[in-house]
């Protein structure tokens, strides 16, 4: 007897009085929930397909369908949730490891939800930003340790490499293959626009975004696919990728039928096999196999670029970024345990990592008192949903954020949270060329500025707010935060007072 481990999660909702057969849905579904049973003479679904994408209820017409939560589910149990036990039934089925993507979704605490940000009112006044300049620019790399004159006592106004930002968002790494062309050159395009910048993820760069490469960092990740000399050339920045907040201390995954064309030749590996990154970069075992690279891209780009080194958050995050800001690196990225992913192992996103804002709390912190703060960038990603969570976190001590799942989002997903089945119906997460043609890659980029210029007014907004005129004054200002709900030791590392303090 088969098990049922495939009992939909969503019930179809059809409204037959509103439904006139067009079949844009059957149509629309990638995943074919919808058909027409012609015995029946109406449109009938297959539920056990279902991943809540709503594309089909974006579409419809006349607004006949809902997806809602399957109410046949399991019998309540707080302890054995129906989605523990359907993944037990696969793997009793399987023996594999289970994939999921996007980010955790697990209940665990979010700590922006639990912070607020101070505003001026008597003393101290408020600034208006639609009256008074708002420096949203910010300086991403090394600063000087104070004034510096030559030999005749003139001030040395070289800087150390840097990338200077518009404002103090950019979106984080997506390698072309976990998403599609038409995803990238929208990210391309927009962050030229923006002046901010994109990230190729570990996919390499398409030749067609070479013109982008003056907004494009490129990743250098274990697998380094992609990497070559025109690459690191036609970059702004290079990121070594150490680990990733969905999947800390495991490497990368890409299924076989997503290495199509363009994207083995991007990667520089044979079509229709299964890439499999290494956990570990398998030159770097310390501090000091790590500023070997570094100094080896800095060689090889003529010291012309800087470069950034990302780290998952996990627990002993400070003393690793103490580590990596004496490695010779001028931006550290940290990525918490929230952040997006095409594909991860669920146990180990669910399990692994800590969150992003004690992750960064605690590395600022840790800089500062060690003197070396300005030795670096700090860019911190993980699941930054709003222009709210850039302002706390800059006053945590980032100087900018990454955001991925916010961009997605913006350019039309709607976390089902299947990218690794390459079914997106939007088009993103997908290599199909009829799903791929679903976004137009214009539209997305100005739906992309569109977020991101909104982002930077609100942050505006509340800078003035607090009386701020600069994210360099806000940068590290935790003075502008006060926490609600959270215990001594949370209050402790987040280097913040309770409301009411
Ligand atoms: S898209 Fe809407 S109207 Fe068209 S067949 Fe599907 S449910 Fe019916
Ligand atoms: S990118 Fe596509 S597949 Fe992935 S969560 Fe969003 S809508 Fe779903």
């Amino acid at each position: 007897m088969a098990i049922q481990y495939n009992n939909p999660l969503f019930e179809v909702v059809r409204n037959y009085d509103r439904c006139i057969n067009c079949r844009v849905c059957e149509r629309q579904c990638a995943n074919g929930v919808h058909y027409f049973d012609e015995k029946a003479g109406k449109m009938l679904s297959d539920e056990t397909k279902c991943v809540d994408c709503q594309r089909c209820v974006c579409l419809c017409p006349t607004h006949a369908l809902k997806i809602i939560p399957n109410p046949n589910s399991f019998r309540k149990n707080n302890n054995w949730k129906q989605s523990l036990l359907c993944e037990i039934y696969k793997q009793a089925e399987s023996g594999g490891i289970l994939t999921s993507s996007m980010g955790n979704p697990e209940e665990f605490p979010i700590y922006f939800d639990k912070i607020l940000i101070n505003a001026s009112q008597v003393t101290n006044p408020s600034i208006d930003p639609l009256r008074e300049p708002m420096e949203t620019k910010v300086y991403l790399g090394s600063r000087p340790q104070g004034v510096q004159k030559d030999a005749s006592g003139k001030i040395i106004c070289d800087l150390p490499v840097h990338l200077w930002l518009n404002m103090p968002i950019m979106f984080s790494a997506m390698s072309y293959g976990s998403i599609s062309y038409n995803a990238h050159k929208a990210m391309a395009m927009a962050s030229k626009k923006l002046g901010i910048f994109y990230n190729t993820g570990e996919g390499g760069l398409h030749e067609d975004f070479y013109p982008y490469g003056a907004n494009t960092i490129v990743q250098v990740a274990s697998g380094r696919f992609g990497v070559h000399q025109g690459y690191l050339d036609a970059a702004a920045a290079i990121e070594i990728k150490i680990g990733q907040g969905a999947k800390p201390g495991i490497g990368g995954h890409l299924p076989g039928e997503k290495i199509v064309g363009d994207i083995a030749k991007t990667r520089m590996i044979p079509e229709g096999k299964e890439v499999v990154s290494p956990a570990p970069h398998h030159d770097i075992y310390s501090i000091e196999d790590l500023r070997q690279l570094v100094l080896s891209l800095k060689e090889a780009t003529a010291y012309t670029k800087p470069v950034i080194v990302k780290i998952a958050a996990v627990h002993n995050v400070a003393a690793i970024a103490s580590g990596i800001a004496r490695s010779g690196a001028d931006i550290i990225a940290i990525d918490g345990y929230r952040g997006g992913t095409g594909a991860a192992p669920t146990r180990t996103r669910d399990n692994v990592g800590i969150p992003i804002e004690l992750a960064l709390a605690a590395v600022d912190s840790r800089l500062r008192d060690e003197g070396i703060r300005d030795n670096v960038g700090l860019v911190v990603a993980g699941s930054v949903r709003s222009s709210a969570d850039i302002v706390k976190a800059i006053c945590l001590g980032a100087d900018a954020c990454y955001i991925g799942s916010a961009a997605l989002i913006a350019m039309g997903c709607h976390l089902c949270r299947t990218c690794h089945t390459g079914n997106c119906n939007w088009g993103i997460a997908t290599q199909k060329p009829e799903l791929v043609k679903r976004l137009n890659p214009e539209i997305a980029a100005e739906r992309l500025y569109n977020l991101v210029t909104a982002w930077n007014h609100e942050i505006q907004e509340m800078m003035g707010g607090m009386g701020i005129n600069s994210i360099e004054s806000m940068r590290g200002n935790r003075l502008m935060l006060r926490g609600v709900g959270l215990n001594g030791k949370e209050l402790e590392i987040l280097g913040i007072k309770h409301a009411g303090e």
